[in-house]
């Protein structure tokens, strides 16, 4: 059996940064009301990425939760096998991309349908 302890401490090290930065989106889409006290460049960058924030969150929140999954499989000893067709993930691929749940055919395949 692969040894996956490397893998897992790099995804609750990512887990823990994407908490963090979804505190902080959450904190700025708050703070969004406050009347703006600073100069028009930095007014422009704020508006444009209240925009973004928003489609950001949601894509962190989908990562976090992806993150996620991957460390419980980890512990069920699961992780590395594709949850579509139960082949295993290579592991360049694992190294790439830590928490994908597929491998590189299905995952191509997801995307083409979508
Ligand atoms: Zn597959």
């Amino acid at each position: 059996m692969e040894d996956y302890q490397t893998i897992r401490a790099q995804l609750v090290a990512l887990r823990d940064e994407l908490e963090q930065r979804l505190q902080q989106i959450t904190s700025t889409i708050r703070h969004a009301d406050e009347p703006p006290e600073k100069d028009f460049a930095e007014q422009v960058t704020e508006r444009e990425s209240d925009e973004v924030l928003d489609a950001l969150g949601g894509a962190a929140r989908e990562k976090l939760s992806k993150i996620k999954r991957a460390i419980k499989r980890i512990d069920e000893s699961k992780y590395g096998e594709c949850i579509v067709c139960g082949k295993p993930i290579a592991r360049e691929r694992l190294e790439a991309l830590p928490y994908s749940d597929m491998c590189i055919i299905c995952a191509e395949k997801a995307s083409q349908t979508r």
